[in-house]
C-alpha cells in the first residue's frame, strides 16, 4: 500500500484514490521564459516517478500539466513585470516566440532526463475563456471584487486560507519574492489578482477581451482553471515545488473550492529544493545550471536523474560536481554490472518476489527512491539467475527510468566493437609478417590471439575469427 507524505494535512496518509483504480494528477508547468534549471528539473523528476510507481503498482493514471506563458509574475505579491514580458525583452522576441522556444526547450530537456511527457499540456493562453468564466462564478458567488481595474480574490471570505502552514503576517514574505510592491487596492493584505486590467506594468504584449475589461489573467487561476478542465471537480494529487505551496497552490485551493462549492484536491505532493553551496537555484538570477551545461561537462543526463534517487524528495538537495562525479562513476559500474550477465533462459517469477517486494516496499513508503536503488543492488549482489537478475533490472527501470538495459547493451556492443578492431588489427599485422617470411612473429600473433580467445582460420576468402 503506497503512503504518501500530504503537505495539506502534514502527515504520510495511505493513498487512496477518489476512483477506484484511477489517478487524476495535476504538475504545476514550467513558466517559459527560460530554459528550465536542474533545480526545477528535480521536482519533475520526482513527480515522474510518483506517476510512474503509481501506473507500475496498476493505477490509470491521467496527469495534466500547464505551461505558464502569461500571468506569472517577476513577485508572487501579484506586482512585478510579467516573467515572459522581461525574457521577450531580453531576447528581443515577441513572448509568444520566447514561449515556443523555451517549451520546446523544456520538453528536449525533459525527454533526456527520461521523464514522461504528462498526458494533457496545456498552455495558459489557450485556456482565457475557462478562466473568464471561472472569474465571473467567483464574482457571483462573492468571492471576489474589482479594485483599480483589477479583480480580486476576497481571502477574507474564508474560513480557512492557510491550508499548508499557519502564517502570520511576517511568514507572508516567504512567498513574496523580488520587487515587491505594495497594491493599495487589496481589502486584505493576502487577496490575490484574479484578472489584471491594470498593473504598474502597462506594456504588457498579450491582452483579451473580457467582462472585466482588456487584460490577462493571474498565475494562480491557470492552475485552477486548467485542472478542473481536464480532470474535474475532483482532484487526486497536485503536484509542485515547495516554493509553489505558498503562495500559488494556497490561492489554487481558495479559489478552486470557492468555485466549486467542495473540497477540491485529497493530496498535496511537494518536492523539496535543490540547492547550490550558496543557496536556492533561480531563474530569476539569471545564472542557473542547465541539462546542456551537464552536457557540455561530459554528463549523461541520466547521471543526473541517477543523482537525484540517491536522495528523498522531501530533504532539499545539495548540487555539487563532486556528488556528480560520485554518481557518473556509480551509474556506469551499475551499466557495465549489467552488461556483464547473460540474459539467456528464462527468469525465475519466484525467485524475483522478494526483490519486488523490497523494491515495492521502498517506494510504498513515500518513494524512497535511495532505497528502491539499494534494492537494485541487491538483486545484482544476490545468489540468482542472470535471466531473473535481468528481468528485475528491466521491471525496476520501468519506474526508475535510468535506461539501464540499453545502456548496457549499448556498452556490450561498444565493447564489441572495440574487440572486433582490435583482432583486425591483429590479422592485419599478421598478413603483413607472412608477407614478409616472418613466420615467427605470425605465429606469435596468432598465440596472442588465442590468449585473448579469439581463434582464427586462414580460408579461401580470407581470415575468419571467431570467439572460444
Ligand atoms: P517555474 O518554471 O519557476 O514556474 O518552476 C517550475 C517548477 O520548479 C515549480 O514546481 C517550482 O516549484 C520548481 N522549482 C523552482 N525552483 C526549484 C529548485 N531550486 N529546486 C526544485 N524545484 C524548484
Ligand atoms: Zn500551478
Amino acid at each position: 500500500m503506497l503512503s504518501i507524505y500530504n503537505t495539506a494535512t502534514h502527515k504520510k496518509e495511505e493513498f487512496k484514490p477518489n476512483e477506484n483504480g484511477k489517478v487524476s494528477m495535476y504538475t504545476c508547468g514550467p513558466t517559459v521564459y527560460h530554459f528550465a534549471h536542474i533545480g526545477n528539473l528535480r521536482t519533475y523528476i520526482m513527480e515522474d516517478i510518483l506517476e510512474k510507481y503509481l501506473r507500475y503498482i496498476g493505477y490509470d493514471v491521467k496527469r495534466i500539466m500547464n505551461i505558464t506563458d502569461v500571468g506569472h509574475l517577476s513577485s508572487d505579491a501579484d506586482t512585478g513585470e510579467d516573467k515572459m514580458l522581461k525574457g521577450a525583452k531580453r531576447e528581443h522576441k515577441s513572448v509568444m516566440e520566447i514561449a515556443k522556444f523555451y517549451t520546446k526547450a523544456f520538453f528536449d530537456d525533459m525527454q533526456k532526463l527520461n521523464i514522461k511527457r504528462p498526458d494533457v499540456v496545456e498552455p495558459a493562453t489557450s485556456c482565457i475563456p475557462e478562466f473568464i468564466k471561472m472569474i465571473e462564478v467567483l464574482l457571483e458567488k462573492g468571492y471576489a471584487y474589482g479594485a483599480g481595474g483589477n479583480i480580486y480574490f476576497d481571502t477574507s471570505k474564508l474560513d480557512e486560507y492557510y491550508v499548508f502552514n499557519k502564517h502570520d503576517a511576517e511568514d507572508l514574505q516567504v512567498g513574496v519574492r523580488d520587487d515587491v510592491f505594495e497594491d493599495t487596492n487589496k481589502k486584505n493584505k493576502t487577496d490575490f489578482v484574479l484578472w489584471f486590467t491594470k498593473s504598474k506594468f502597462d506594456d504588457q504584449e498579450l491582452k483579451w477581451d473580457s467582462p472585466f475589461g482588456l487584460g490577462y489573467p493571474g498565475w494562480h487561476i491557470e492552475c485552477s482553471a486548467i485542472s478542473i478542465k481536464h480532470s474535474g471537480e475532483y482532484l487526486d494529487i497536485h503536484c509542485g515545488g515547495i516554493d509553489n505551496a505558498f503562495p500559488h497552490h494556497t490561492n489554487e485551493i481558495a479559489q478552486s473550492e470557492a468555485y466549486l462549492g467542495h473540497k477540491w484536491c485529497n493530496y498535496w505532493f511537494h518536492v523539496l529544493h535543490l540547492n547550490t553551496s550558496s543557496g536556492k537555484m533561480s531563474k530569476s538570477k539569471g545564472e542557473f545550471l542547465t541539462v546542456s551545461l551537464l552536457q557540455e561537462k561530459g554528463y549523461d543526463p541520466l547521471v543526473y536523474r541517477f543523482f537525484c534517487l540517491q536522495s528523498h524528495y522531501r530533504k532539499s538537495l545539495v548540487f555539487s560536481y563532486e556528488g556528480m562525479d560520485n554518481a557518473k562513476i556509480a551509474y556506469n559500474k551499475l551499466v557495465k554490472k549489467i552488461a556483464s550477465l547473460c540474459g539467456e533462459g528464462e527468469p525465475n517469477l519466484e525467485e524475483a518476489k522478494p526483490f519486488e517486494d523490497k523494491f515495492k516496499e521502498a517506494l510504498d513508503n513515500d518513494l524512497n527512491t535511495s532505497l528502491a536503488v539499494t534494492a537494485l543492488y541487491d538483486v545484482l549482489k544476490a545468489d540468482i539467475s542472470d535471466a531473473t537478475k535481468l528481468y528485475l533490472v528491466a521491471d525496476f527501470d520501468k519506474v526508475l527510468s535510468l535506461n539501464l538495459i540499453k545502456k548496457a547493451n549499448e556498452k556490450d556492443s561498444s565493447a564489441d566493437d572495440e574487440l572486433a578492431a582490435k583482432v583486425e588489427a591483429f590479422i592485419a599485422e599478421r598478413a603483413q609478417a607472412k608477407k614478409e617470411k616472418n613466420f615467427a612473429k605470425a605465429d606469435e600473433i596468432r598465440a596472442n590471439l588465442l590468449e585473448m580467445g579469439i581463434e582464427i582460420k586462414d580460408t579461401r576468402e580470407g581470415v575468419v575469427w571467431n570467439r572460444i
